[in-house]
């Protein structure tokens, strides 16, 4: 290890550049598997020039897909005029996005936005938010994932993730997911916030029952406690809806964005429901340099006015049907069916078949997350169309008979 200093300038073949990544970069993510350098719409090139179908969308960010023209008007504008002032000071840009956030999410007067650069520390900003209750208790569910900073690594579930960096902050419950009973028993007067996804993305594509969203705020709002719900994944039309609390007409006590609010800039977002919530975070308590700046601002306003120009909620919707009813219509043995809502999906099959899948797709043009070992998730751009859809499952048999070749 260590970096190359006699690396080629302006070298591109994928072999060379992923050989250049291996002396440069700490692979905390796992290698790369592609060396990507343009896009348009749902697809993707990489530095040989071939072409792909992206349904990872930057996991779940590219809400407009690549390069859509309104994000790049918007930024480039923005960038030209002033990409970055302090939070001594704001922008017109701010302003607008946090009314806006607080709009669609149908907030009530007195709420408020706190801007992150990512949803982790959106999470953050949640927690700290809870422990201005006086109280320090969190519970969160069996499978959820909010995040690797080491707060929201304490809410985040899988052991693997958690162990390496032990020990996390305290006071911390998970619980079975969609298990009404089990929340009632972890709720108490001591717990400062409960935090929930409406669909657990990174457990693969597994949705929270309405009645159990009902559920949390009715246990939460009686032990005065917060309700969380982490819209990082959900959040800006993945479901459908604007966000995934929303179809079952709670009003949480605040709310965590990221993801596809900034259409591939970097801006997360906690917003606080109601002049209590907001009242929680006192000046000087929490900030971040970059938080809502001009630049990421712009992009966010301008992804949420083209998924509104372009009725991208209604779009999602019958995408997600679309790509439900194509994968059934195969009747594969293999696959058992498709799980989540609107365009955050998972393929799930009968058997650990996920990751030679996934290599074989990347082999025919396709970008897919293996997410869990019988799961494919498929998070694509909120534009993608259903020939795109339909060219992915079309190849899918082919994609399951390659995964099962026994391996020479
Ligand atoms: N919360 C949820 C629900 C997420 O899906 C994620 C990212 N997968 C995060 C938080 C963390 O977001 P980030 O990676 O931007 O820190």
């Amino acid at each position: 290890r260590g970096p190359r200093t006699n690396a080629p300038e302006g070298s591109s073949s994928q072999a060379e550049l992923l050989d250049r990544y291996a002396h440069s970069l700490i692979p905390v993510f796992g290698t790369p598997q592609l060396v990507l350098e343009r896009g348009d719409g749902a697809w993707v090139w990489d530095t040989d020039g071939k072409r792909y179908l992206d349904l990872v969308g930057g996991i779940a960010v590219n809400a407009l897909g690549h390069n859509h023209p309104a994000l790049v008007a918007a930024v480039s504008k923005q960038v030209a005029e002033m990409a970055h002032i302090s939070n001594f000071y704001t922008s017109r840009a701010q302003i607008e996005l946090a009314e806006r956030v607080l709009e669609i999410a149908g907030a009530p007067a007195g709420s408020g936005v706190f801007f992150a650069n990512s949803g982790a520390e959106a999470v953050e900003g949640a927690i700290k938010l809870s422990r201005r209750t006086g109280r320090t208790g969190l519970v969160a569910a069996e499978g959820a994932f909010h995040g690797r900073t080491t707060g929201a690594l304490a809410l985040t579930s899988k052991a693997a993730y958690r162990d390496p960096f032990a020990p996390l902050i305290p006071d911390v419950t998970h619980v079975p997911y969609n298990d009404n009973e089990a929340l009632r028993a972890a709720v108490t007067t001591e717990t400062a916030a409960v935090v929930l996804e409406p669909v657990q993305g990174e457990a693969g594509a597994i949705v929270a029952d309405p009645a159990y969203l009902r559920a949390a705020r009715e246990l939460t709002t009686a032990a005065g406690a917060l309700l969380v719900i982490d819209e990082v994944q959900t959040g800006i039309g993945r479901t459908g809806d604007w966000f995934g609390f929303q179809e079952s007409g709670i009003v949480p006590d605040a709310i965590t964005l990221a993801k596809g609010l900034g259409g591939g800039l970097p801006v997360g977002a906690l917003v606080t429901f109601g002049p209590d919530v907001t009242g929680l975070l006192t000046a000087g308590q929490h900030g971040s340099t970059f938080s809502g700046n001009p630049l990421v601002a712009a992009a966010g306003l301008s992804v949420l006015s083209t998924i509104e120009a372009e009725g991208l909620l209604d779009h999602v919707v019958q995408m997600g049907e679309h790509l439900v009813g194509a994968v059934a219509a195969l009747g594969h043995p293999d696959i058992e069916g498709v799980r989540g809502r609107g365009l955050l999906r998972a393929v799930v099959l009968r058997s650990e078949l996920s990751s030679g899948i996934a290599s074989a797709a990347r082999e025919a043009g396709f970008l897919v997350n293996p997410v869990a070992p019988d799961a494919i998730r498929l998070v694509p751009p909120l534009v993608v169309t259903r020939e795109e859809l339909d060219l992915f499952v079309a190849a899918l048999p082919s994609l399951i008979a390659t995964a099962k070749e026994p391996t020479p």
